[in-house]
Parts: C-alpha cells; sequence; structure tokens
C-alpha cells in the first residue's frame, strides 16, 4: 500500500485545519492505519493537542537538513499515531527559505525517505500562502480545505483553488483537491446553512458530506493532550470526525 499524504489548507487562522488534521489523523489512526502528523506551523498547536514535545528535534530541522526524517517522528501515546514537531524555529522558515535554489521543493526532498513507512502523513500548514505552505502544496497529492460557514467564505475559497490550480500547473501536477469540509457547523443558524448550500451548488461533490458540528468537546481536547476520539469518543464531534476518516478513506480510494 502506498503512502497518502494528505494537507490542510486555508490562509485563514482558526478555520479548523489543526483541528481536523489531529482528529482526522487519529480517527484513521485508530482504523488500523499507522498514521504520521508533520506540523508545519510554528506555534506548534498540532505537536501540543497530540502531547508531543517540541523542544527536540522537527520539521524546522528536517527541512533545513540538520535531521534526517525518519528521526524526528515521535510515538504518541496513541497506538499508530506519530507525530514530527514544529518549534519557534519554523517562524523565520519562510525568510530563510526565501534566497534558497529549488525554495518550494526543500519539505518532499527531506520527507522522502518516510514514503514507504505510514499509510497516511497529513501535514497541518500555517494560516498563510508563504512558502512554508508552498512546499506543502509541492509535496501533497491531497488538499484538505477546512472552512467555517461565513459570510465571506466564498471570496477566500476562490483564491485557494487559483492558487492550488497554479502549483498544479508548476509545481506538483498530482495535487488534487480531496474534499472541502465544514467545520464549527451549528445547525440551527441560517447563515451556516445558507453558506453550505452555496457552496455546495457551487463545487457539488467536491464538498465532504461530513459536516463537523461546533461542539465544546472538540475545544477542550487539546488542552489533554488528546485528540477527540481519546478524550471522548462518545462526542458528537469524535462521530463526526470518524466519519470524515470513512469519506477520505473512500475518496483516496478513487484516486489511487
Ligand atoms: P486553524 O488551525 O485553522 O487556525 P484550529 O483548528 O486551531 O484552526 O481551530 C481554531 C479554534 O477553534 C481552536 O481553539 C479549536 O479548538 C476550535 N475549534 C475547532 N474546531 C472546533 C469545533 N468543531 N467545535 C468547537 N471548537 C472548535
Ligand atoms: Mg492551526
Amino acid at each position: 500500500m502506498s503512502v497518502k499524504k494528505i494537507i490542510f489548507l486555508n490562509q485563514k487562522g482558526g478555520v479548523g485545519k489543526t483541528t481536523t488534521a489531529v482528529n482526522l489523523g487519529s480517527s484513521l489512526a485508530q482504523m488500523g492505519n499507522k498514521v504520521l502528523l508533520v506540523d508545519l506551523d510554528a506555534q506548534g498547536n498540532l505537536t501540543s493537542a497530540v502531547s508531543g514535545d517540541n523542544r527536540i528535534n522537527g520539521t524546522y530541522e528536517v527541512i533545513v537538513g540538520q535531521c534526517p526524517a525518519t528521526e524526528a517522528c515521535q510515538k504518541t501515546s496513541i497506538q499508530n499515531l506519530y507525530v514530527m514537531g514544529a518549534n519557534i524555529n519554523m517562524a523565520g522558515l519562510n525568510i530563510e527559505l526565501v534566497d534558497q535554489e529549488m525554495r518550494e521543493s526543500f519539505l518532499k526532498k527531506a520527507l522522502a525517505p518516510l514514503e514507504d513507512q505510514w499509510d497516511y502523513i497529513l501535514a497541518d500548514c500555517p494560516p498563510s500562502l508563504g512558502l512554508v505552505t508552498m512546499n506543502a502544496m509541492c509535496w501533497a497529492q491531497y488538499v484538505i480545505i477546512p472552512m467555517q460557514c461565513e459570510y465571506f467564505a466564498m471570496e477566500g475559497l476562490n483564491l485557494l483553488m487559483r492558487t492550488i490550480s497554479n502549483i498544479k500547473k508548476s509545481l506538483n501536477p498530482s495535487l488534487q483537491v480531496l474534499g472541502i469540509l465544514f467545520t464549527m457547523y451549528v445547525k440551527r443558524t441560517k447563515l451556516a446553512n445558507d453558506v453550505v448550500e452555496d457552496i455546495s451548488s457551487y463545487f457539488s461533490s467536491l464538498v465532504f458530506s461530513t459536516l463537523i458540528p461546533r461542539n465544546v468537546r472538540i475545544a477542550e481536547a487539546p488542552s489533554h493532550g488528546l485528540p477527540i476520539n481519546v478524550y471522548d469518543m462518545q462526542c458528537s464531534g469524535a462521530k463526526a470526525y470518524q466519519k470524515l476518516a470513512q469519506e477520505v478513506v473512500k475518496r483516496v480510494a478513487k484516486f489511487e
């Protein structure tokens, strides 16, 4: 079985990228897949959400060639789930890469030795379309776009789709949008339903049928260093991420 490489992309912060990387990853691990989470955000939220250590070699050291990728994968307390952590060094990486040749390919080169050891590698992007995110787009096969059901959703989405299409034409022809994912969905608000309907009528089958509900348990889980399916497996959030994992497996199988 070949590895599936997925990134979570949205230039906006606070839309559920990190939350989705952690909880989709953990749900896939629970299904028996060997999963590596890669933290590309200097904030290190993904790392701490699974109690990873951000003082040891992580994505920065791997990308700049100070540490082999295989040595930066940490076990988590969850079976089948591993993390490559991010530390504050990541904050300067965009600038460090600017003058380099092949500056968009550092991540791809650095992670290449990992390919045959994992079923899924999920990378969490920072909230920008800077060089680190470009590196992620060069490396990945699949993009998941988490978004909130907000009024300006469509504007941001169009920019993102254009950027992905440019990368596909130039640097990474195998990049595919796996799906658009609505997060923090509140069923009873008209706005949320209008936005879901609007985007679904435009992007149709690209939108995941799983909607991730706004659920306080999802927001609590990272402070315990646990994914939602371990923190509270019965809550609506855990069930939604399980359902998403099944949908992701099905969609990926269509492409392979
Ligand atoms: P991003 O990585 O895009 O910046 P996060 O995943 O960090 O976004 O989410 C932003 C905030 O919203 C976090 O505090 C997170 O705990 C919270 N959050 C994310 N998804 C949900 C949800 N479904 N229900 C409730 N809170 C959520
Ligand atoms: Mg984040």
